[in-house]
């Protein structure tokens, strides 16, 4: 089989003006950059406001191989095969950071005959939306170090004299607002900024990558405009000498922030192999952040579709219930149905079961110990009221039978449907079944509902995701996060959604710990006010938001050919 490179190659995009006009977007509502991408500009909302919405479909997963279990491929898959039987279907995905994609995973725009084209511009700079997150906010860093700068080298008086601006007595050791940038930078984690004469105050400071910045779950759950501006102004960046907060509002840079961000917030429309819409839009990462694409891009989707294929990242337990407990919350639009992706490979390495044997090789006894962990992410979906269709997605190495034991298995667990999905190999073709099974769940009369309800403390909706989300035993609060958890009442943030940061690779919060984890008390070493974005974030465990390369990172595969192409993202 050709490389997901070549496949995307060969195909001929059509230009975006005619997707967008198949779908119902003007091209007078288009920016184009070249020939297939253009931004959808946000005046089409006050157009299309009447049309009816369309279903939503989350994809999630079990819980995933370092390397990704496939929901990208399948959200493509499935968005190609809806509308070979003849559904109008969207899918509605994040835009790929350039960590993983020098990093580990080599690209993002699914794969095999699943893909979004042209596959190296998704996996790049797209239309620059990155790049404004990671500029707007530093443009918030350079900004508190400008004013500690010139506040300590005058005095109150004159500071306020030269400035026409009231002294913010920024605590140089309270500042919690760090630097981003899109690599995986280990050795930026931790750094010391100010040093040299008049470059002060000194003080610690940090690299997140831009996928972890509260300005990217900004983009991603801003409603227009005006209510990104009004989130900008909240960000809490650092706190004052008497412990009060101090926020871009106060700092004013909220408005500068705001216009650096005013062509992110327009979606990126783009194309899959088979010529069906697929808007890209933000990119927050599922571990370190809410995991989720944009809430303006699904609007416009379910606008204009039947039904919207969205994607949460890595398994249920993180994408999926930050989907539905934050994402859900903010847009108000309920999912019809979830997608739970599952492999037989992540299954064998979710047995808990030590083996030597390569788990692409048919092995039975993993297989049935690993459906565990199938039947926990099903059960977990299932709690939020809405029907599940397992798609078994098929790699070269699965065989058949042990295919045939596993819908068995999901059947008999209770699943709405589940059905072999071919989207690598075969594309539209390979999802046709996948595709009326969804098509049949979004039919149901779903009753979602939440895991907890805003109005309980921080401390009960840490507790709900971590017993009902995670099956956990209880929690454990560390005396940095008790004290947070004081400050957050005292600054009447107690109403906000939580966010788990957690690693992905096991339900609980270690991830040598397979299959279904019991017993387990949750460790939460830190809460991070994000009063912007919505949401508390509680760093559970040894949690990086500032990944690191391997020892064999994707880079050493990416170049360019004789003929000036790109190889290697794959
Ligand atoms: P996720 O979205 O769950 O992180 P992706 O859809 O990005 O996962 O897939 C992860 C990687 O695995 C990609 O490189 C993709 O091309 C590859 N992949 C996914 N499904 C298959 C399959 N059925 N056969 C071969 N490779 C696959
Ligand atoms: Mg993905």
């Amino acid at each position: 089989m050709l490389t997901d490179i070549e496949i995307s190659r060969l195909a001929k995009p059509q230009h975006i003006t005619d997707i967008a006009t198949k779908f119902g977007i003007e091209t007078a509502e288009l920016s184009l950059f070249g020939e297939a991408k253009a931004k959808v500009n946000l005046s089409i909302l006050d157009r299309i406001q009447d049309n009816l919405d369309g279903k939503l479909v989350i994809v999630t997963a079990v819980t995933p191989t370092p390397f990704g279990e496939g929901k990208t491929v399948t959200s493509i898959g499935l968005t190609q095969g809806l509308n070979a039987i003849g559904k109008k279907a969207c899918a509605c995905i994040r835009q790929p950071s350039m960590g993983p994609v020098f990093g580990i995973k080599g690209g993002a725009a699914g794969g095999g005959y699943s893909q979004v084209i042209p596959m190296e511009e998704m996996n790049l700079h797209l239309t620059g939306d990155i790049h404004a997150v990671s500029s707007a906010h530093n443009l918030a860093a350079a900004a508190i170090d400008a004013r500690l700068f010139h506040e300590s080298r005058l005095s109150a008086d004159e500071f306020a004299h030269q400035s026409g601006l009231s002294p913010l007595n920024i605590d140089p050791e309270q500042i919690l607002w760090r630097r981003v940038v899109d690599h995986n930078e280990r050795s930026l984690r931790t750094i010391t900024v100010g040093l040299g004469e008049l470059n002060g105050p000194v003080h610690d400071s940090g690299f997140d990558i831009t996928a972890a910045s509260e300005l990217m779950a900004i983009l991603a759950l801003s409603h227009d405009l005006k209510d990104m501006r009004h989130r900008i102004g909240r960000l809490v960046l650092a706190m004052d000498k008497h412990g009060e907060p101090i926020t871009a509002e106060m700092l004013g840079v909220a408005g500068a922030m705001t216009v650096i961000m005013t062509e992110a917030i327009k979606p990126t429309l783009m194309q899959t192999l088979t010529g069906d819409p697929c808007l890209v839009h933000a990119g927050p990462f599922a571990n370190i952040a809410h995991g989720n694409s944009s809430i303006i891009a699904d609007r416009i989707a379910l606008k204009l579709a039947d039904i919207v294929v969205t994607e949460g990242g890595f398994g249920s337990d993180m994408g999926f219930e930050k989907f539905c407990n934050i994402k859900v919350r903010e847009s108000g639009k309920t999912p019809d149905a979830a997608v739970l992706v599952a492999t037989l490979k992540a299954l064998k390495a979710n047995s808990g079961l030590d083996s030597e044997r390569d788990i692409n090789l048919p092995d039975q006894a993993r297989l049935e110990a690993g459906f565990l962990n199938l039947k926990w992410h099903m059960d977990n979906v299932s709690q939020y009221g809405i029907p599940v269709v397992v798609a078994l997605n098929r790699f070269p190495t699965d065989t058949q039978e042990e295919l045939d034991w596993l819908k068995n298995a999901v059947m008999q667990a209770g699943a709405f449907g589940c059905e072999i999905s071919n989207a690598f190999s075969l594309g539209a073709s390979g999802t046709e079944a996948l595709a009326r099974k969804v098509v049949a769940a979004t039919a149901q009369n779903s009753a979602f509902r939440f895991l907890y309800q805003t109005n309980s403390s921080i401390e009960a909706k840490l507790l709900s995701i971590a017993e009902s989300g995670y099956g956990a035993k209880g929690m454990r609060l560390s005396n940095e996060a008790k004290e947070q958890l004081v400050q957050i009442q005292a600054m009447g943030l107690d109403h906000l959604s939580v966010c788990i940061a957690k690693t992905p690779l096991s339900i609980s919060h270690d991830p040598a710990i397979k299959g279904v984890p019991k017993g387990f008390e949750l460790p939460i070493t830190q809460l991070k006010i994000n009063a912007g974005a919505g949401f508390i974030t509680a760093l559970v465990g040894k949690v990086m938001t500032m990944p690191g390369l391997g020892i064999r990172p994707g880079y050493l595969n990416i170049d360019i050919n004789d003929q000036d192409e790109i190889v290697g993202l794959a």
